[in-house]
């Protein structure tokens, strides 16, 4: 076959390198028809079916010619398969995909009054390991694509018949181990799906010096940071990545990050009974805080089998609140949907692929 791959090509089998089309640009896209001899409109009309149309397969591109669409038929445009999917009572829908080499990652709609937020996974598993998250347990086992990134919002947009209007990284995996992918799906998602930078959010642990890097994108997406303890000795308890990159590390990165963008990061906060959710702790998170714009996401812990951590009372999140609020700290408290299909914050693992 005469088909040239388009640029950093993924090496799915031995055999074939095949290039993954989704999550290409216009540009990119264009430039590759011409590649193949076609002109370059074709680009255009390759960028339609793929992001608007939603094709699966190139061949059922009816613009094109017969001759051309039999040659692109194996040409994956880089597409998953639903291999399981389940709706909780609060009508969120957890799938589990099927990706081109077999692995399965979790993806979850969430519609709300008009919108629709897509939750997408950035790695098969994850190699952080954080005690209270179930995606840790199982392990880690790649970084996802680009194209396989887009394809998770392209995947619950065609299944809810409703434009994706927010997406969250915080399904399974570190975004920032796979910047560039990451980095590379934001781009797709923003000019190609036309989702607002704004309507994204990166949710990170913190990697050294990743945050600074990605500030120097620009970019208008939110960035979120999981803290998830106003010190060092807590943090750490939670958090193995903590030990060789200390909260103080993390949070003047943050400072930088705000003065290069002008944009305030989100801190998530789990809140693990008796464990981080007591006044001491609000004080000292308060403390912490002070003096660059943020925001504080509390986030009730969601039970995961492993550990017997306990979410806190509303009372007891609602003194933390309160503390927050009289220290002058901008908070939510973010009670996580679809835990009955345990779909919600830190419960997705790709070991339910096997029970479906
Ligand atoms: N690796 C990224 C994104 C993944 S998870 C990160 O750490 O930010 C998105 C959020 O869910 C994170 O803040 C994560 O700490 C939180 N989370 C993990 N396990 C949880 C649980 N059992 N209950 C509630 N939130 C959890």
């Amino acid at each position: 076959m005469s088909v040239t791959p388009l640029t950093s090509p993924i090496n799915i089998s031995q055999e074939t390198t095949i290039p993954p089309l989704l999550g290409a640009s216009v540009a990119e896209l264009s430039a590759w028809v011409q590649q193949q001899g076609q002109p370059t409109y074709r680009g255009k009309q390759l960028h339609e079916w793929i992001y608007q149309k939603g094709v699966r397969s190139l061949a059922d591109i009816s613009v094109f010619s017969k001759q051309w669409r039999a040659e692109l038929a194996e040409i994956p445009i880089g597409r998953s398969t639903i291999h399981y999917r389940s709706v909780a009572p609060d009508d969120t829908v957890k799938y589990l995909l099927q990706l081109a080499d077999g692995q399965i990652v979790e993806t979850v709609g969430i519609p709300t009054d008009k919108r629709l937020t897509v939750c997408v996974s950035t790695q098969v598993g994850c190699p952080m390991a954080c005690d209270f998250c179930a995606t840790g347990k199982g392990g880690y086992k790649r970084n996802l694509g680009r194209h396989e990134i887009v394809d998770q919002v392209l995947t619950v947009q065609e299944d809810f018949q409703q434009r994706v209007s927010h997406v969250v990284f915080m399904g399974m995996g570190e975004p920032l181990l796979n910047t560039d992918n990451v980095l590379g799906a934001v781009r797709s998602l923003n000019q190609d799906v036309g989702i607002g930078q704004r309507s994204l959010t990166v949710s990170t642990v913190g990697i050294r010096d990743r945050i600074r890097q990605l500030a120097q994108h620009h970019l208008q997406v939110t960035l979120a940071v999981s803290l998830h303890a106003p010190n060092q000795a807590l943090r750490e308890q939670l958090i193995p990545s903590a030990h060789s990159y200390p909260i103080e590390d993390l949070l003047a990165e943050c400072r930088e990050y705000v003065a290069i963008t002008g944009r305030r990061i989100s801190f998530e906060y789990i809140l693990l009974a008796g464990v981080n959710d007591l006044p001491e702790h609000a004080l000292e998170l308060s403390r912490r805080l002070r003096g660059f714009q943020n925001h504080v996401n509390l986030i009730p812990y969601n039970p995961i089998q492993e550990v017997d951590y306990k979410r806190p009372n509303r009372q007891q999140i609602q003194s933390f609140v309160q503390i927050l609020q009289e220290q002058k700290i901008a908070v939510s408290v973010r009670y996580s949907r679809g835990l009955e299909a345990d779909a919600a914050c830190g419960q997705l693992r790709s070991s339910n692929a096997g029970n479906s």
